[in-house]
């Protein structure tokens, strides 16, 4: 394994950089005409080290996004997650969900039948409920995970009849998009279809979450609705891949 050693020009510049990210957001909240309070930051924290992390953590940082289940598990008992609701946002392949239900608060990247059905499956057996978010693949990516807008309302349909699972609202990751504008369509059909779903006030699916928006594009996802944005390398610098 390879020495770790501490950055502490990195350390300060997550502080600076968290906070700077939360004034954005509020200004971007309140330039859209809407409460900064409904707008919450997540830390993305995946490949970062937990002496980061915990910086975020200790000025107040009260959300946590991880990709990887193997990740995850390794760092939590490192990480000062006290009061820290954590959410598990990358791809999860159904033979990992037995080692992630009941770890985290939500599961944001629920895109198949197959997968609720195991989600369902290890909650019933933990004796728990499972939160989830259904993960819309707004620009039908090919390389990207989750459901397309026009299958969304059936796929929400099948996993509302699950036991042990509750569907709280939509994820998504829009395209990458060489300015604002183009972005900002992604997020407003978004919006909309969290918008139609809601007022159909189909049985058991709540739509009140509507997690979007990244470092990139995060203020924009603020002017068309979105209520989590997930903000990585914004908060802790470019990502290392190991
Ligand atoms: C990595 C990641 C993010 C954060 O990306 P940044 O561009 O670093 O802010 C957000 N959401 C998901 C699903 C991710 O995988």
């Amino acid at each position: 394994m390879e020495k770790f050693i501490l950055d502490e020009e990195r350390l300060k510049s997550v502080e600076d950089n968290y906070k700077a990210i939360k004034s954005r957001i509020e200004e971007s909240a309140v330039k859209a005409g809407r409460n900064p309070d409904d707008v919450r930051l997540m830390a993305v924290t995946k490949t970062v080290e937990s002496v980061y992390i915990n910086r975020a953590l200790d000025l107040g940082a009260d959300l946590i996004g991880e990709n990887r289940v193997q990740e995850y598990l390794s760092k939590k008992d490192e990480l000062h997650l006290h009061g820290v609701e954590k959410h598990l946002i990358g791809h999860l392949q159904t033979n990992k969900v037995k080692q992630i239900v009941g770890e985290v608060d939500m599961i944001e990247s629920v895109d198949s039948v197959k997968l609720a059905k195991e989600i369902s499956r290890v909650s019933a057996m933990k004796g728990i409920t499972t939160d989830i978010l259904v993960e819309v693949n707004v620009g039908k990516e090919e390389s990207k995970s989750g459901i397309y807008i026009e299958n969304l309302e059936e796929l929400l349909i099948e996993i509302s009849q699950m036991s042990n699972i509750k569907i709280n609202g939509l994820m998504t990751i829009p395209p990458i998009c060489d300015n604002e504008i183009e972005v900002g369509k992604y997020f407003a059909a978004m919006y909309q279809s969290f918008i139609d779903i809601k007022e159909k006030k189909l049985d058991n699916v709540n739509m009140d979450i509507l997690s979007m928006g990244m470092s990139g594009d995060f203020e924009s996802a603020v002017a068309n609705g979105s209520n989590i944005v997930r903000v990585g390398s914004a908060i802790f610098g470019a990502r290392k891949y190991f």
